[in-house]
């Protein structure tokens, strides 16, 4: 059976250092993976541990199949074993002295379950793995990413009603990575398993989650779909995080809807989508991604003159340091051609909806 899994208000304070945990609150509906996407430190392992009851939170609930697992307040503690969760760590954690087969049954000896059908559990698991080959071979025989199926199919054998992955992939080489990723996805979704996944990675996190919870200093910043997030980002470190690195910094001067007219100085204005409540007089920041800054291109609002100051041909793309008066912007271009000479002067268009407004709360720090 797979389950609901609620967090609320959960907190978690270290001996030392700020809260880890700051006060968190997600659901992620039966069947659903939610991936929490964040950098280094943000919070999002400790919030995976405390669900899976490796950490005690200091304050707020976690509720699993609608039972509450963790409440300090009312001193409420399921231990680990009885959460009937499944776990895949970084590390591929199997058991080297033993085949594909004797790892992934091994929870089930302590379940009670007949041989016949642990065996075929095994055998079901294996092949939803793409590991039916390989059953009877010891695990040190096998390559990083199929050691890591191991590690899924045993943490799947006995369908928990959740499971939890904190960066299973990030051992693997970026080929393996991308397989495993893709084949991830399509293995949970066959299994309609609720799954809580943490990653660092942003394309892993678009490419697993059916939702993203976007992590930083221990506060979920955004919860939605990929397409959410990447649209429509919540505020300046979410955009930034998730490739809108460009930034334009200016005061809005009218609202016109969803967009804005922003004046940047010098008597340049142009024109942006307003994605959090604004006001003119406001001190604005405009995030903008790369790949959205038209090159050689005037074309309605926010067409202007920049100059090309770098270029980096990367074979199927290239990336571009523009001027954009005064502002250094990077632009990327798809295709084969590096079209536009460094030093000269080119039209670009940076497309109103592309460009995204959010209150200037001065200079963040994104690491
Ligand atoms: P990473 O991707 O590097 O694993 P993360 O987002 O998963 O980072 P956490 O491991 O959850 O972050 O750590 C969140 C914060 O809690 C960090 O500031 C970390 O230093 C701190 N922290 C984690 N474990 C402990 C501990 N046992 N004692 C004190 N502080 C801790």
């Amino acid at each position: 059976m797979t389950a609901t899994l609620e967090a609320t208000d959960l907190r978690k304070q270290f001996a030392i250092g700020r809260p880890a945990i700051d006060g968190v609150s997600f659901a992620v509906p039966a069947g659903e993976i939610v991936v929490l996407l964040g950098p280094s430190g943000c919070g999002k392992t400790t919030t995976l541990r405390c669900v899976a009851g490796l950490e005690h939170p200091t304050g707020g609930e976690i509720a699993i199949g609608g039972k509450v697992v963790s409440q300090p307040e009312r001193g409420i503690l399921v231990p680990p074993r009885a959460r009937d969760l499944g776990m895949v760590f970084q590390s591929y954690a199997v058991w080297p002295h033993m085949t594909v087969r004797q790892n992934v049954v091994y929870p089930l000896k302590h379940r009670k379950i007949s041989r016949t059908d642990a065996s075929k559990k095994v055998d079901e698991v294996l092949a939803l793995v793409g590991l039916s080959e390989y059953a009877d071979r010891s695990v040190v025989a096998l390559s990083g990413g199929q050691m890591q199926r191991v590690a899924l199919a045993r943490s799947m054998v006995y369908r928990p009603q959740l499971l939890l992955l904190d960066e299973p992939l990030s051992n693997l080489d970026a080929k393996l990575r991308l397989r495993l990723r893709d084949d991830l996805r399509v293995i949970l979704k066959q299994t309609g398993m609720t799954a809580l996944y943490v990653t660092h990675d942003q394309a892993e996190a678009v490419v697993l989650g059916d939702r993203i919870g976007v992590m930083r200093d221990g506060k979920l910043l955004q919860i939605g779909s990929p397409d959410e997030i990447y649209n429509r980002p919540a505020d300046l470190f979410v955009a930034n995080f998730t490739g809108a690195t460009n930034e334009l910094a200016g005061t809005l001067i009218a609202r016109n809807g969803q967009f804005g007219t922003v004046d940047f100085g010098g008597g340049r204005c142009g024109e942006a989508a307003l994605l959090q409540q604004l006001n003119p007089g406001d001190k604005v920041r405009i995030a903008l991604r790369p790949e959205n800054i038209a090159i050689g291109r005037q074309d309605g609002a926010n067409s202007y003159t920049a100059g090309i100051v770098d270029r980096r041909y990367q074979g199927t793309q290239t990336v571009y340091d523009i001027d954009l008066f005064g502002h250094r912007l990077e632009a990327l271009e798809l295709g084969t051609a590096a079209r536009h000479a460094i030093g000269v002067e080119t039209p670009v268009c940076l497309p109103r909806e592309a460009c995204w407004a959010y209150r200037d709360q001065g200079p963040l720090s994104y690491d």
